[in-house]
């Protein structure tokens, strides 16, 4: 018997929340179920790879952060692959693939694998399988699973490809045989790599095609779509990430569901109970499952007893982290508003280096809630050491390639400051993860949930039950208590605390030495496996540092001044959202609820501008603020009218979605057939149109857009487009071409989150 050859192929990712960086992980360990080896590299490790030499397929993996910039670990590279001097063959001889991760609540939707891919095909690179585009806003799996399917098929076909087109050369055929022209090569190769694998199809792959298909009618009921609209994928192959779950087969009677929905004759149900975070119901409960493979382990943790464990602010950068006392903090919105909106000032007069412009934004570092990190150490059962100096090393004989320490674990550390400070204990368990904690699990029934959970068949229980309510790590154990992960594996797999950025909200201008902003209390419902609400992160452990000073304007009280805390910031600046250099030209600013925050200091630097150069020329200034009710949450009333008296806002803009309503729907009995108000900030948008149009298309202004990014940032961008339509009179595709035209010139710019 021949010895089995394992081929060879490349998988690149660019990472920054390490969500590529793990579905790289996850290709490159299960490579070897389908006979090929993976050499795996991060695009900044450009030591490791040479793509100017490379003969075999290569794989790229890629996020994109921001406003459609490449992550961190890209950046490099995409400004290597964009160099004018490359020439049009640089990449002739590379055959990739490439799977683009990416948000449609942001602009610029997998912008950084969009450049990849355009600089790839430029450069003479050849696609040996379509891109898959897929979309955290809806759930990264609909298209990531069946990409992943396809890709072996894919990566075999090429390989198979490569190794023909090597002999045809060899033999001196290459220039006789057409279908060899490179022009037809990239549909040729897709065409033959279905043709060849399927003559070759080996033993593992047939055996895998057989199981999914034996249990496909079991699955296809419960099973989202795994194909999007427009996302250009093959049908869903037989999976190689996948295994079957070896209990599912005989779990089908071993039943974490309610009692069955039983259907009389009639088909009526006759006994009906809804699934819960710990409780599935048919044919879920009694389906066979997919379940991906185990990652596996590869960090070896041990705790120490030392004297002295340093517990400063180690593991953050100490260069650009300043420590800022808090000086004043005010509750702009009245007591009974849904959101709590808070504005902080911080004393900057320590750090004077410390310069910030209208538009930047400051990271503030916050730790973990105390009571979960106790949680957390309780229930690893390590609450006695929890002072101990944790020592993290690889696991020598690990099979995870590439495995690395985290780069952000530093050295002389405790768990509790590792657990405080560096994993974020809060973050949404990822299906891998869950995975690996069913390993660690001992109640059957908890075991197939967590199988379920993160089964391919188990998705849309999934996204309802952990992903879309934000259920964290710790809700997840306690909903599941025979699980007993050990420390080990939350260091793996929980990613970095990250620090929170907030927009600037002032003017060093017009507060020198001071900063401002401003942040909504952001509030989690009580959910499945969360019997209570509970705020978020940053914004709960501000509001609960800040809520003894806290003052509230309505009821007149003054600040008590107890001691102010510090927090940590760093400066983050952003070189683009800021107020137009030529003070002449015009712009309009979009920004409801606290979207308005660096807009006040846009506003607050114009003011102290006109004081300064009274003879200059500037242009009209427009702003668009909408929020719930005007007596609840119109932020900066007095301020945003102060700037209409003074002249420097040209356009104040104001709509309130509810009172409107509510004063709609009295008008309604009423039969009025008034024309509708504007309840939104759009609808503003369009009533003004002709003025927004002129500014930006005839006087070349500008437009900026802040806020929440899933639904106002759309919707502008949409009415925006609607509005150029109109106003050229062309069609969409042209008014597209019209706002990417915007943008490119930085005249239509974003800072959204959500
Ligand atoms: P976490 O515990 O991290 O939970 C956040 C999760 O809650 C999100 O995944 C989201 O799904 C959900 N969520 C629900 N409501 C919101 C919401 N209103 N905002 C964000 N997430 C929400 N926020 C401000 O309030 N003011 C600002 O000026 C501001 N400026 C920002 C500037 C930039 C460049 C960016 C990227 C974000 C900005 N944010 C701002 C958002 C801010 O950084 C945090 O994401 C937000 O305060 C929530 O943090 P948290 O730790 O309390 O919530």
């Amino acid at each position: 018997m021949p010895c089995e050859v394992k081929l060879r192929f490349v998988v690149l990712y660019g990472s920054q929340k390490g969500q590529a960086e793990s579905l790289a992980e996850g290709i490159a360990e299960v490579a070897e179920e389908h006979g090929l080896v993976a050499e795996l590299s991060c695009l900044s490790h450009n030591e490791k790879y040479n793509l100017e030499k490379e003969t075999a397929p290569v794989v790229f993996i890629v996020s994109t952060t921001g406003d459609g910039e490449p992550p961190d670990n890209a950046l490099q590279f995409v400004k290597r692959i964009k160099q004018k001097t490359l020439s049009t063959d640089h990449y002739k001889h590379l055959c990739y693939a490439l799977l683009a991760l990416g948000d449609t609540n942001y602009a610029n939707f997998c912008n950084c694998g969009k450049t990849i891919e355009r600089r790839l095909q430029e450069l003479g690179a050849k696609q040996f399988y379509a891109t898959g585009y897929a979309d955290d806003g809806v759930g990264l799996e609909v298209v990531v699973d069946p990409w992943i399917d396809g890709l072996w098929q894919a990566i075999k076909g090429a390989l198979s490809k490569m190794a023909s087109d090597k002999a045809d050369f060899l033999k001196g055929e290459a220039e006789a045989s057409p279908k060899e022209t490179p022009d037809s090569s990239i549909p040729h190769i897709q065409l033959n790599l279905l043709r060849i694998t399927d003559h070759q199809n080996c033993e593992s792959i047939k055996a895998s095609a057989e199981t999914v298909s034996k249990f496909s009618t079991a699955a296809s009921s419960s099973a989202p779509a795994t194909q999007t609209a427009g996302s250009d994928l093959r049908p869903a192959l037989p999976t190689g990430i996948s295994v079957l779950a070896s209990q599912s087969q005989g779990t089908a009677s071993v039943s974490t569901s309610a009692p069955k929905t039983e259907t009389g004759n009639a088909g009526v149900p006759q006994v009906s109970l809804a699934s819960s975070l710990t409780c599935s119901l048919p044919p879920l409960s009694e389906s066979p499952l997919n379940v991906p493979a185990l990652p596996p382990a590869y960090l070896e943790v041990s705790l120490q007893e030392e004297d002295s464990v340093e517990l400063i602010v180690g593991v953050l950068n100490k260069e650009t982290l300043h420590a800022a006392p808090l000086s004043r903090a005010i509750q702009l919105t009245k007591g009974d508003s849904v959101k709590m909106a808070v504005l902080l000032e911080l004393d900057m007069s320590a750090h004077p280096m410390v310069t910030y412009h209208p538009g930047d934004s400051f990271d503030v570092f916050c730790p973990n809630k105390a009571t979960e990190v106790e949680d957390v150490l309780h229930r690893l059962g390590l609450h006695d050491q929890r002072n101990h100096q944790v020592h993290i090393s690889l696991l020598k004989d690990t099979k995870k390639k590439g495995a690395q320490v985290p780069s952000y674990m530093s050295q002389n550390i405790s768990l509790l400051y590792l657990l405080t400070w560096c994993l974020e204990i809060r973050s949404v368990p990822k299906k891998v993860f869950v995975r690996a904690l069913v390993e660690h699990t001992g109640d059957g029934v908890q075991k197939r949930r967590l199988q379920e959970l993160c089964s391919r068949q188990g998705n849309a229980d999934y996204n309802q039950y952990v992903r879309d309510c934000s259920l964290s790590v710790l809700e997840l154990l306690t909903a599941f208590p025979s699980c007993s992960p050990p420390l080990s594996l939350l260091i793996e797999h929980l990613p970095k605390l990250q620090p929170r950025p907030y927009s600037a909200a002032s003017s060093c201008l017009r507060h020198p030495g001071k900063l401002h902003f401003v942040f909504n209390v952001v509030e989690f419902p009580a959910c499945s496996g969360r019997p209570a609400g509970r705020r978020g992160l940053c914004t709960g452990w501000l509001f609960d540092l800040i809520n003894p000073v806290l003052f509230f304007p309505e009821k007149d009280e003054s600040s008590s001044s107890p001691a102010l805390p510090k927090i940590h910031v760093s400066l983050r600046p952003n070189c683009s959202f800021r107020p137009p250099s030529d003070l002449s030209a015009p712009f309009i600013m979009v920004g409801p609820g606290t979207g308005v925050a660096p807009f006040i200091g846009f506003l607050q630097q114009r003011e102290q501008e006109r004081k300064e150069k009274p003879e200059a020329v500037f242009g009209e200034t427009w702003l668009f603020f909408g929020c719930r009710h005007r007596d609840g949450d119109y932020l900066f009333r007095e301020e945003l009218e102060g700037f209409v008296s003074s002249g420097t806002l040209s356009q104040l803009k104001v709509c309130f979605s509810r009172d409107d309503q509510e004063e709609e729907e009295e008008e309604e009995e009423e039969a009025t057939t008034s024309a509708a108000r504007p309840r939104y900030v759009q609808h503003n948008l369009r009533l003004n149109s002709q003025h927004v149009t002129d500014i930006l298309l005839k006087h070349n202004g500008y437009f900026y857009v802040c806020g929440d990014a899933k639904n106002m940032a759309k919707d502008v961008n949409n009415t925006l487009m609607e509005m150029i339509q109109a106003e050229l009179q062309v069609d969409q595709l042209e008014a597209m071409k019209t706002l990417a035209g915007l943008r490119e010139e930085k005249r239509y710019l974003q800072d959204i989150w959500g």
